[in-house]
């Protein structure tokens, strides 16, 4: 359905007269999206939105959307499937033919879905709202600033402060704060739709190729529980630079990037840790006999801090280095006995208590999700690697953990807090051959991951 408005569009604060060719789509003002190409389905509902002066209360009869009123408008857009496809409908957008439309086409991997589902927040940049624009890559937690403006995204409204999505779901006019700024600016919206936006259009695209290659060759492995993921993203995603400058702290990372087979069995070492990590019995992990000295050298630097005169006699580093603690005779303390690597001749043992479930559960999806490469020696590598800097980062943590169970004082000292590390792992993958293995973790307070029913009360 075509039909043109015949007119004009009288501007109410001048009393200029736009001139100004309308046609609209489907019945909407500023219904042809082919002017705006990359405009996100969030983007498109503020502009129609805004241009046909609707509210909330009007958007199922206009856009065939039923939201529950907690609902974020951009969120339900971005992952609900069903209400974007009859959103499309509605508004005469074919959602699989138009390009980067899908919250997904913006993702540089595949595998899972990050968790900005859970953490969620609208992010714009102010003068692209004048004219209601809005892309899935400012949704990106790379994406800090506007590409073509150069202005910092926001999240909430610069004036007061409130959320974008607060006023969203609170039913005003969308871009309308409370506080009375309307970010929303009908000429420009128009003057916008009248031209292409060349330099913005260009980007966009690169961006979205950029992303496409990406999803190709790089899977993303989340981890089992939430954590807070935006700055470990910006760092796996690695996104050109011209298009996501990102400022990021620096965070716990490996990298495993060269080309040099090792001496192992490498292939052989991931079948055996396999096996044990598929069937999550957790009471021991045989470990490589290769991971013994540094697993060692992190049992000896932690029992280093530990204070003298607590649960520990002098000969603590010794013992817990070399394999042997004595726990006396109090049963309580049964769990000491297992914190060091054990040997016995050829294998090595790591108890299962001193591996944080999150870090197993992470090292079996990266097993499964390479198994197909490990024929190939420098691909094996790889995984070797990457599940040596897994392990071993999670036992230093689970013998923290483990140690601030029985020695209060642990838990104020700042080498030794039961942190835990929270991996978040990208493999890169072409031709059935590993090529980089990247892992970044967040840190989370054990406390919270593990409400530790054993604790002993003080
Ligand atoms: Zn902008
Ligand atoms: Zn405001």
């Amino acid at each position: 359905m075509v039909r043109s408005i015949s007119g004009s569009l009288d501007d109410e604060e001048t009393g200029t007269t736009a001139k100004f060719d309308l046609r609209s789509l489907h019945g909407f003002v500023g219904g042809d999206l082919s002017r705006v190409p990359y405009l996100s389905p969030f983007g498109a509902l503020l502009r129609l939105a805004r241009l046909n002066q609707f509210t909330r209360t009007d958007f199922y009869a206009a856009f065939d959307i039923r939201l529950v009123s907690s609902e974020d408008l951009a969120k339900v857009l971005a992952f609900s499937e069903r209400r974007l496809d009859s959103f499309s409908v509605a508004i005469g957008v074919d959602a699989g033919q138009r390009e980067g439309w899908k919250f997904n086409e913006w993702l540089p991997f595949h595998g899972d879905v990050p968790d900005s589902r859970s953490r969620w927040e609208v992010r714009a940049c102010i003068p692209c709202l004048r004219e209601g624009f809005h892309t899935w890559l400012f949704q990106m937690p790379w994406t800090t600033r506007c590409p073509w403006h150069g202005t910092p995204l926001n999240r909430a409204c610069p004036n007061c402060g409130r959320s974008f999505a607060l006023s969203f779901k609170q039913g005003a006019q969308l871009l309308r704060c409370e506080c009375g700024i309307d970010f929303f600016d009908r000429r420009v919206a128009l003057r916008a739709d009248a031209s292409h936006n060349n330099a913005r259009d260009s980007a966009l695209a690169a961006y979205l190729a950029w992303a496409k290659d990406s999803r190709t060759k790089r899977r993303l492995i989340c981890p089992l529980i939430g954590s807070e993921s935006g700055n470990v993203l910006i760092g796996l995603a690695n996104a050109p630079s011209g298009i996501a400058a990102a400022e990021r702290p620096p965070s716990q990372r490996f990298r495993s990037e060269g080309r040099r087979a090792l001496s192992v069995d490498a292939r052989h070492e991931l079948m055996l840790l396999s096996s044990q990590v598929e069937a999550e019995t957790g009471t021991v992990l045989e470990v490589p006999l290769e991971w013994v000295p540094p697993l060692r050298a992190i049992a000896t630097g932690i029992a280093r801090h530990v204070p003298p005169g607590t649960l520990f006699p002098v000969e603590a580093e010794q013992s817990i280095a070399e394999g042997a603690i004595s726990a006396g005779s109090n049963s309580e303390h049964v769990d000491m006995l297992y914190l060091p690597v054990q040997t016995t001749g050829e294998k090595a043992y790591v108890y299962g208590n001193c591996i944080p479930r999150p870090s197993l559960v992470a090292l079996n999806h990266l097993l499964l999700a390479t198994e197909f490469s490990w024929h190939d020696e420098i691909s094996a590598s790889h995984v070797f690697r990457a599940a040596q800097a897994l392990v071993l980062r999670a036992y230093a943590d689970g013998l923290r953990i483990l140690l601030d169970r029985y020695i209060a004082a642990l838990h104020s000292h700042p080498r030794l807090q039961p942190w835990e590390h929270v991996p978040w792992i990208v493999v890169t993958a072409e031709a059935d051959r590993v090529s980089a293995i990247h892992i970044e973790w967040t840190r989370e307070r054990a406390d919270h991951l593990h409400p530790s029913p054993s604790r002993p009360s003080q």
